[in-house]
């Protein structure tokens, strides 16, 4: 469909009744929430399903012969059916549930790292990486005596492909890129850096916490090894996430924690392990939120991920313009592929200052360093304000926000 039919048609009024929190008031103002980098707000029928959960299916999942651990683990594993067409897997079981990404990623340089990676081996990340994908793979390089590499960025915030491709040689094992990224909005070159790092015999990790809720994504055709991401993030519920691996791997890898569920058979004399998914699932999982992430995918999968990012392309280009037009403002990330981001100082004032202002006018963002210090040291800034964009805000939406930097700036500078 034509750009411009996509966003007459995307109905964000009748979007915006699904979101109950929308309608509440902070300090006395209607509520803009732009923190979706952050988490998302919950649709109705996601928060539906969580009291549908406790009123109707509470129960311990894969263990019971009773009816309600039965209802509880079909509605917890189709979920898992549920992910494997929205990214595309080839296998159910390379879906792995866990507590988000960070946990994802902790999985693949704790168990990868101990299956393949050694002393000299190399790890890559970049410049723009979020700390969730930063200290696991240093705290695996420490421990196996492997380099770090750090892919550079440009002023714009986008890697420097000539860096990486110089980087890459027959000792990366791994490149941990995230795919959009959180602080900037830069969407990475994914494609050419999986098909980059294969051809120097390296797997890739893509941290897609950013990604998962504005692109559709494919696995397969990506061909990537190993794709990571949060429920929350997604209009899910907080404490769910998944690690997409492909089997081969999977199979390769050691578990990553042990106790219950993980196991097939315990004897003092030896322990085996669980086929996949289970092995690398020990213990009782969030089984509400796992249920209820499978109505999330309904809800982005009911409006289609494509007209999800048009119409926030759309948002994003609205509030760059706005936005640009507060003479002391300054926009960090620039780059020619973004994702609905805006990260912005105000020459002069603090951030934190800048965002405290915000939120007495009921608008929520995010001011720090995001999770990405080294990005910060990169651009010599403390942090950023930063307006994340969502599927139910407005341009009613981001005209409050400037409205509000401009107040900001009045007080402060
Ligand atoms: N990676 C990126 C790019 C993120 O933006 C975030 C969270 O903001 C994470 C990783 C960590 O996600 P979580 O805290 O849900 O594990």
């Amino acid at each position: 469909m034509e750009r411009t039919a996509v966003l007459e048609q995307f109905d964000v009024d009748k979007v915006r009744e699904d979101f109950p929190i929308l309608t509440r008031t902070v300090n006395g103002k209607p509520l803009v929430y732009l923190d979706n980098g952050a988490t998302t707000q919950k649709p109705k029928q996601v928060i539906d399903a969580i009291v549908n959960y406790y009123t109707q299916l509470n129960s311990n999942v894969h263990r019971g012969v009773h009816h309600l651990s039965q209802i509880a683990t079909d509605a917890f594993e189709a979920t898992r059916r549920k992910l494997r067409p929205f990214i595309k897997a080839a296998h159910e079981h390379e879906i792995i549930l866990t507590k988000g990404t960070t946990e994802s990623i902790n999985l693949v340089a704790s168990c990868y790292g101990k299956a393949f990676v050694k002393t000299g081996d190399e790890i890559i990340i970049s410049a723009m990486e979020h700390h969730s994908n930063i200290v696991p793979w240093q705290i695996l390089c420490e421990e196996r005596g492997a380099v770090l590499h750090v892919v550079p960025i440009n002023d714009a915030g986008e890697l420097d492909m000539d860096a990486y491709r110089s980087l890459l040689n027959e000792r990366t094992k791994m490149v941990a890129i995230t795919y959009v990224s959180n602080a900037l909005g830069t969407i990475n070159p994914v494609k050419e850096i999986i098909a980059l790092a294969h051809d120097a015999g390296a797997s890739v990790l893509l941290d897609a916490a950013q990604a998962i809720q504005h692109l559709s994504i494919d696995v397969q055709a990506l061909d990537v090894d190993f794709l990571a991401f949060s429920g929350h993030k997604m209009y899910g519920p907080t404490g769910i996430g998944v690690l997409y691996g492909k089997e081969k791997w999977l199979n390769a890898m050691p578990p990553y924690q042990s106790g219950g569920e993980m196991i097939k058979e315990v004897a003092f004399a030896q322990t085996t392990y669980n086929d996949l998914p289970f092995k690398f699932e020990a213990g009782t999982p969030n089984i509400e939120a796992g249920i209820c992430l499978a109505h999330a995918i309904d809800y982005i999968s009911a409006l289609g991920l494509d007209n999800i990012a048009a119409y926030e392309h759309d948002l994003l280009e609205y509030a760059t313009q706005q936005l640009l037009t507060i003479p002391s403002l300054r926009v960090v990330g620039t780059a020619r592929e973004k994702s609905s981001v805006i990260s912005f100082l105000l020459d002069g004032a603090h951030p934190y200052d800048v965002g405290v202002i915000l939120d007495k006018l009921g608008i929520a963002v995010r001011t720090g360093h995001h999770c990405t210090q080294p990005l910060m040291d990169r651009f010599c800034i403390p942090g950023t304000v930063r307006a994340s964009i969502a599927l139910y805000n407005t341009k009613e939406d981001i005209d409050t926000l400037v409205a509000g930097v401009q107040r900001a700036a009045a007080m402060l500078l």
